[in-house]
């Protein structure tokens, strides 16, 4: 059996059709197949590679901690370096109330754990999240995922959450002395780019301090430079009291984290002991890797010409079948009319050696969110690619 037939016999498949495309490797904004197609990666693996794929600071980091030691201990129990010199690197960059990090394998598993943690320091149980979010797949992620046509299928789930609409002033009314947490995407994904208002973030915020409730954000796509700040809650002025990590956070390697002031941390460590433990959570190559690749989005400034570059993809994804750009940083949706539209879209994009996908909640909207080292000559040969496929795929 060749490797393509293998792929459908022995792997487990999450969908009826996948790309099945086999790579050889990537480096940087470039994916290669193991027939020397190239393509250019205009998702980064969804918002992971933000600072290119195999960068060689974050393979040497990788290569350096390997050579000393992996999995040793359960999480907590001994002192690993670079899980405690990467926690002190990123509680640096963040406000001073979010000074304790809890790593994980994965975004849904600090979902968990943030969840966890809400219920134990209010000693509440309602959990309030949006329609249109997603925070995992897990069975307490997927409990809060705002579409009930995921949910449904695996019912019984969490009880005692509430979906809301996103950015309503009116479902912040439901908030109340019952809520442990709010949990939210500071910028909902899945949803296509869906930013809230200003006010909206901070009457949230306001509304969870008279209420004694936590606000989550899920900083999982948002963080490391996405949306042109380093954090996304960055553009709403303010400080949310636990937030989530994943995807760029490990540099290419699996790694998660729930981030709070330590005074609530605390409470996992009693009654009861061990209230959230994991064996590999913080795995001392995935936090080398993690922290070589912020050192290099900082060191290259890759987050400086983020709005420059917005500019340009703007300027040049301009055409009549297109009927919306949003974007936040470098990270948009391009909407069509249809599903339909936009499959043709992107199956055409692929072809012509260009990685792209569509939203979980937004089929009709082509996904970017490339490499943050994107320079300006991929940018136009990307666009010019994409109105090909638009004009390929729709006569026009
Ligand atoms: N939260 C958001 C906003 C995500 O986009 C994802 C993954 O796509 C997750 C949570 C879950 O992360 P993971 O797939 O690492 O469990």
């Amino acid at each position: 059996m060749n490797q393509r037939e293998l792929f459908f016999k022995n792997i487990a498949q999450t969908s009826t059709s996948p790309l099945a495309i086999e790579i050889e490797k990537a480096k940087d904004c470039l994916l290669t197949d193991i027939n020397k197609k190239k393509y250019i990666d205009l998702i980064g693996g969804i918002s992971v590679a933000n600072t290119g794929h195999c960068h060689p600071e974050v393979i040497k980091a990788i290569k350096k901690q390997l050579a000393a030691y992996l999995h040793v201990m359960v999480y907590g129990e001994f002192i690993e370096s670079p899980q405690v010199q990467y926690a002190k690197q990123l509680t640096d960059l963040l406000p001073l109330s979010l000074n304790s990090v809890f790593f994980t394998n994965s975004g849904a598993e600090a979902t968990e754990g943030a969840m966890k943690l809400a219920k134990k320091v209010t000693n509440r149980t309602q959990i309030i999240a949006f329609n249109k979010s997603y925070h995992g797949s897990t069975q307490g992620a997927l409990s809060i995922m705002g579409d009930e046509y995921w949910r449904n299928a695996f019912r019984p789930l969490l009880p005692d959450v509430l979906h809301l609409e996103y950015n309503s002033f009116k479902s912040l009314e439901h908030i109340t002395e019952k809520t442990a947490c709010v949990i939210a995407e500071t910028i909902q994904a899945e949803a296509g780019i869906i930013a809230p208002s200003k006010e909206w973030m901070q009457v949230l915020q306001k509304k969870c301090n008279e209420k004694g409730t936590l606000l989550i954000l899920d900083e999982i796509q948002t963080g490391f430079g996405r949306t042109g700040k380093l954090w996304g809650f960055e553009n709403f002025d303010i400080v949310p009291d636990i937030i989530l990590l994943g995807k760029a956070l490990g540099g290419g390697m699996p790694l998660g984290a729930f981030i709070a002031d330590k005074k609530l941390m605390n409470q996992l460590a009693e009654n009861p002991v061990l209230g959230h433990i994991t064996t590999f959570g913080g795995h001392p190559v995935c936090c080398a890797a993690g922290m070589a690749a912020l050192k290099v989005l900082l060191e290259e400034k890759l987050i400086d010409s983020i709005y420059e570059k917005e500019k340009l993809f703007h300027s040049l994804l301009v055409h009549p079948k297109i009927k919306a750009v949003r974007s936040c940083g470098l990270w948009f949706a391009i909407e069509f009319d249809s599903f339909e539209t936009n499959k043709k879209i992107i199956d055409s994009c692929i072809k012509n050696g260009l990685m792209t996908d569509w939203f979980l909640f937004a089929p009709n909207c082509l996904r970017i969110s490339p490499p943050l080292c994107i320079n300006e000559k991929t940018i136009i040969k990307s666009c010019k690619k994409i109105i090909k496929a638009i004009k390929q795929s729709t006569k026009i």
